[in-house]
């Protein structure tokens, strides 16, 4: 479908290729291809070079999971966080969109997924090792449940107050700012900021 007669086979595969990333239809892959095909070659390369890199660069921070171009990520990293907060969020990319607000001061932990059990996605599945060490041997004063409000995150946010229930640490939710059914991800830096500040305490 994608394939024209009479277009060069690189350029179909260009096509193709950017089309199965979300949100590109064949329409948009194709300006995408053509407006790739406009720039400089100098401007292609680096592109190609970002992308080549990619895997290589990226990794994931080996104490709390988020993104990170060495061991441990940034937050990690900044002796002026405080590592007694927790902020416990299902993928990395909602840290990114928690710091965007700029006034979480704390520290992440990125489940790598929510409870699923219709997709077979159990606590196991989890990256919940990490936390469990990071509760049992740091001093944690509050670890602030930042799930999506969507029915695995509000399941997901249930496994883990009871998981560290008898832990002597503060176990809260974001509050309700974050709409029903809503992913971290879509939500601006206000909502987000002020569902954090807002958190409630689980009871
Ligand atoms: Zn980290």
């Amino acid at each position: 479908m994608l394939a024209l007669s009479g277009m060069p086979l690189v350029l179909s595969q260009l096509i193709e290729q950017l089309s199965g990333l979300p949100g590109v239809g064949p329409k948009t892959a194709m300006r995408l291809a053509l407006n790739l095909l406009s720039k400089s070659k100098h401007d292609v390369a680096q592109l190609a070079e970002t992308l080549a890199s990619l895997h290589e660069r990226m990794g994931f921070c080996s104490r709390c999971g988020c993104f990170a171009e060495h061991d441990h990520c940034m937050v990690c990293d900044n002796p002026r966080r405080d590592a007694q907060i927790i902020c416990v969020v299902e993928q990395a990319v909602d840290v990114l969109m928690l710091e965007r607000g700029h006034s979480f001061s704390g520290h992440y932990h990125v489940l790598h997924g929510r409870l699923n059990p219709m997709e077979g996605i159990g606590s196991k599945q989890l990256n919940l090792q990490g936390l469990d060490q990071r509760v049992s041997q740091h001093s944690v004063n509050e670890i602030i449940l930042a799930t999506s409000a969507t029915v695995d995150g509000e399941a997901t946010a249930h496994f883990l107050a009871h998981r560290y229930q008898d832990n002597a640490v503060k176990l809260s939710r974001i509050s309700r700012g974050v709409p029903e059914g809503g992913e971290l991800e879509y939500l601006d830096e206000y909502t987000l900021t002020r569902a954090l500040e807002q958190r409630v305490m689980w009871e």
